[in-house]
């Protein structure tokens, strides 16, 4: 009995020391993890797909371009710095784009056929796997700041046209007289491709649409996508659409999976280029569904969706896909 009681106090000093060695091996984790944690967070953003040749950009506008970038991946960086969440740091780093006439989003959005301007965005996080949306507003001012609100204070995750804007009035969000986004920029550029409508009309008689991905149509959209010191991703997308766009179109941008998708298990994306592609691609839950369901990493999910998916629909793909890990 006193054997077993010495080897039975044994065992137990034993188990202590072990659970006190595992105590601070698990310690030591979760300090080196919240370390790495603070230390691994990330914001990106992008103004749009398209190509701006050198000689159609001067220099004073390059460099308004990148103050403005700089200054928006700065903010979003800070917030996140300041242990803030990866929806705050895209929120804010989205405001600074949508609020500057360079970008086609909020003050800058393109013109619709009938010379408006028709707003989409949409967010998502990746932790819970909200998501909210809006399509066709033409009186907000942050369309991303509605997004978020249909988010967190909606039962839905999208809201169209007059309902949208009846929900922003009602939860306090910025409305604008719809001449708030007149830009002469972006007029002309309507007045270019309507011109060219004429053109080729006249030409043969019968085509009455220039292709959407065309000319300076689809510049400008914005993006971001971050991860906090939480782990938490979040990714958002915010564009006035296509210039020239009829009938109400929406794009990708506020579709879920399309323009915009955040999986904590994956990554977060948002997307731009010809929206009506990515809408029939999916690409950002594709991305996501690769790295899911395949165990693809984020480089090669990307590859596949824009190297090989996109392109097989007939175009090309531009995305910014942020994983815990990697930005691709
Ligand atoms: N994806 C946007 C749309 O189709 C346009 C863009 O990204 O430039 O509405």
């Amino acid at each position: 009995m006193k054997n077993f009681l010495i080897f039975f106090s044994f065992l137990l000093i034993f188990s202590a020391c072990e659970q006190k060695n595992e105590q601070k091996i698990n310690e030591r984790a979760s300090i080196n993890n919240q370390k790495s944690k603070k230390n691994n967070f990330g914001i990106i953003l992008h103004g749009g797909a398209g190509t701006i040749l050198k000689e159609h950009m001067s220099d004073s506008l390059e460099v308004a371009y990148k103050e403005i970038l700089e200054k928006a991946i700065r903010t979003g960086y800070e917030i996140l710095e300041n242990n803030g969440s990866s929806l705050e740091a895209i929120a804010a780093t989205i405001k600074i784009m949508e609020d500057s006439p360079l970008f086609n989003a909020g003050k800058g959005a393109v013109f619709t056929h009938h010379d408006t301007n028709e707003l989409d965005a949409s967010v998502m996080v990746g932790n819970t796997q909200d998501a909210g949306a809006i399509s066709g507003v033409t009186r907000i001012k942050n369309p991303i700041d509605l997004a978020i609100k249909v988010m967190t204070d909606s039962p839905h995750v999208m809201l169209s046209g007059e309902g949208a804007e009846q929900f922003a009035s009602e939860k306090g969000i910025e409305l604008v007289d719809p001449s708030y986004f007149f830009t002469e920029n972006r007029f002309k550029s309507l007045q270019r491709i309507k011109d060219s409508e004429k053109t080729e009309l006249d030409h043969d008689g019968k085509t009455a649409l220039v292709s959407p991905g065309q000319n300076d149509s689809k510049f400008g959209t914005v993006g971001a996508a971050a991860l906090d010191k939480h782990g938490n991703l979040a990714a958002g997308t915010s564009t006035g659409g296509m210039t020239n766009k009829k009938w109400n179109r929406i794009g990708d941008a506020p579709i879920i999976g399309a323009g915009t998708y955040a999986n904590n298990a994956t990554c977060a994306v948002s997307s731009t280029g010809w929206g009506e592609f990515f809408i029939r691609a999916v690409v950002a839950h594709d991305i996501s569904a690769l790295m899911e369901y395949k165990g693809l990493t984020l480089k090669e999910a990307s590859e596949e969706v824009i190297q090989k998916k996109v392109p097989s629909l007939g175009e090309t793909a531009v995305l910014l896909p942020l994983t815990k890990r990697a930005i691709w």
